[in-house]
């Protein structure tokens, strides 16, 4: 039978052409996508398209990815995969959101987008687009999907989504995923790494967790960071948890009145989750005694997360609401859905 991926247009470069009067870029009207990309006729899929903005990735707030994840919970059955054009600017945020907010999936959720828009003739987009749709709609042998996990497609990778980033704001090859190796490479033919792509989970149907908080802050150390900034943060009322992106193998000053701070806020509820400025490596706080004094402050170690994981994340834990703090806290330490190597 034909595979059957449904096309989610959420805005970004990749959806804008150039007005041919004033030279200026514009959003395209996705209804006529068959216009402007008669060649996705040509793949052996059904494709189905639907419309959610446009918007500028910058603008994206959890309302959108809730609305992806309402969209997708209510086509599952009809579909075998799911491609998600977005802006790159946030992709790795929404996809790394999403990643948490699908339970038990079991088909591709394979965002894309684009550096140069899909109506400049040296686009990225149409490779993007067309490997994006191959990929949500490949199956094995047995007819299991070959990539039944949210992932991000860019530049002939697929990315674990919770393990990408954006890293260049000029190269085609936008995204990275340092800590985890790609899920597939695409040369003359798709490969995929089949011993790194989750199996899908058989604990029941998909569920969609849309209940997300995101009374957050993410701090970045820097060498000058004052007592006073970094208590007015920490001690903002309705703040619900902190992202520190800290030196190195998760390393930060031991200044006294800095480990007070955390230990303070850490017995007020309010988790403080690891994670490294480096893009490559783990957070080890047990290495240094700049790391020691955070974890003995109680901070959670996010040990290879992506600051786009591990703020998703606490996201979704916030809300589940646990009675417990150390259920929170356990379940920050762990891998649920590939985002962090244990
Ligand atoms: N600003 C755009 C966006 O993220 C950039 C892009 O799509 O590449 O929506």
């Amino acid at each position: 039978m034909t595979p059957s991926v449904l096309l989610i247009y959420t805005g970004g470069t990749i959806g804008m052409k150039t007005d041919p009067a004033t030279g200026a870029l514009f959003p395209f009207d996705f209804k006529n996508i068959y216009e402007e990309f008669p060649y996705i006729h040509k793949l052996n899929v059904e494709i189905e398209t639907i419309r959610l903005g446009p918007i500028d990735s910058a603008n994206v707030t959890p309302e959108l990815w809730v609305r992806l994840a309402e969209l997708i919970r209510d086509e599952y059955d009809r579909y075998d995969g799911f491609v998600i054009l977005h802006g790159t600017d946030t992709m790795s945020y929404t996809a790394s959101a999403l990643s948490f907010m699908l339970e038990n999936l079991a088909k591709p959720v394979v965002f894309t987008g684009s550096q140069l828009p899909i109506g400049v003739l040296r686009t990225d987009g149409r490779a993007n687009l067309i490997t994006a749709i191959e990929i949500a709609a490949a199956r094995d042998s047995l007819g299991n999907a070959m990539a039944p996990e949210v992932g991000l497609y860019f530049h002939n990778r697929l990315y674990r989504a919770n393990r990408s980033s954006k890293y260049s704001a000029e190269g085609l090859d936008a995204f990275r995923s340092d800590t985890y190796p790609p899920l597939a490479e695409v040369g003359v033919s798709i490969h995929y790494n089949t011993q790194y792509i989750l199996c899908p989970s058989d604990r029941g149907p998909l569920r969609i967790r849309t209940k997300l908080v995101n009374n957050i802050m993410v701090v970045r150390m820097f060498p000058g960071l004052s007592e006073e900034i970094f208590r007015s943060i920490t001690g903002l009322k309705g703040l619900r948890g902190i992202v520190l992106e800290t030196y190195g193998a998760g390393n930060a000053p031991t200044s006294l009145w800095f480990l007070k701070a955390l230990r303070e806020t850490i017995a007020r509820g309010v988790p403080v989750v690891n994670v490294t400025q480096c893009d490559n490596g783990s957070v080890a706080m047990e290495r240094y005694e700049t790391g020691l004094g955070m974890l003995q402050a109680g901070v959670i170690s996010g040990r290879d997360s992506t600051t786009e994981a591990a703020v998703t994340k606490m996201m979704y834990l916030l809300g589940f609401g646990f009675s417990s703090r150390a259920e929170l806290n356990k379940q920050l330490k762990l891998s649920i859905r590939g985002e962090i190597t244990v």
